[in-house]
């Protein structure tokens, strides 16, 4: 298991809070966004700012994080591939509990274990950021929510040409082909 580096832009100090229960800290940051935060198709761009608004409360077990973050997301309509750029606003709340807590039970899962813990009174925000917004996010992001995706014949964005049509008069071949009986077309 990797330590927390206490420079990392997404990880905190909890230290100043104390371990008395009740004891709150509200803190605002800003840090850049990490790689690969959202989907293939819809993420933050890699460095761009996200706001950060935390209210970190202790409690008995650990320390409890409720928080907002703000960010741009940017990707592409699934339907018309026309370019999306929209804020996205998450909410989140994750008891980090303390690590002291895991000594005397004996635990191998490791990576499996789902309890976030504070490490060294440091808590990375990263995991809780990043599926928070990957909760977010629609798994197919449209420019708009009806999108008419494009003309399946010529390949323009019907959004933009509501009235698109083409003749049917079409390559001869295919209206000898749209006259046969469909029985016999096996
Ligand atoms: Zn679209
Ligand atoms: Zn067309």
């Amino acid at each position: 298991m990797t330590s927390l580096d206490p420079r990392a832009p997404l990880v905190l100090d909890t230290r100043e809070l104390g371990r008395r229960p009740g004891s709150q800290r509200e803190v605002t940051l800003t840090a850049p966004a990490p790689a690969d935060l959202g989907i293939e198709v819809l993420s933050v761009t890699e460095g761009s700012p996200v706001d950060i608004d935390l209210r970190l409360e202790a409690v008995m077990e650990g320390v409890l994080v409720t928080g907002t973050a703000t960010a741009v997301v940017e990707g592409e309509c699934t339907r018309c591939l026309e370019p999306i750029r929209e804020d996205l606003e998450v909410t989140f709340q994750e008891l980090f509990v303390y690590d002291d807590t895991r000594h005397g039970q004996q635990d191998d899962s490791g990576e499996d274990d789902e309890t976030s813990r504070l490490e060294d009174d440091l808590l990375d925000l990263e995991p809780l950021l990043r599926d928070s917004v990957v909760l977010a996010l629609p798994f197919q992001p449209l420019c708009q929510p009806d999108c008419p995706g494009l003309c399946p014949e010529c390949g323009a964005r019907l959004a933009d040409d509501p009235d698109h049509a083409h003749d049917a008069a079409v390559d001869p071949r295919w209206a000898a082909l749209a006259e046969l009986d469909p029985e016999d077309q096996n």
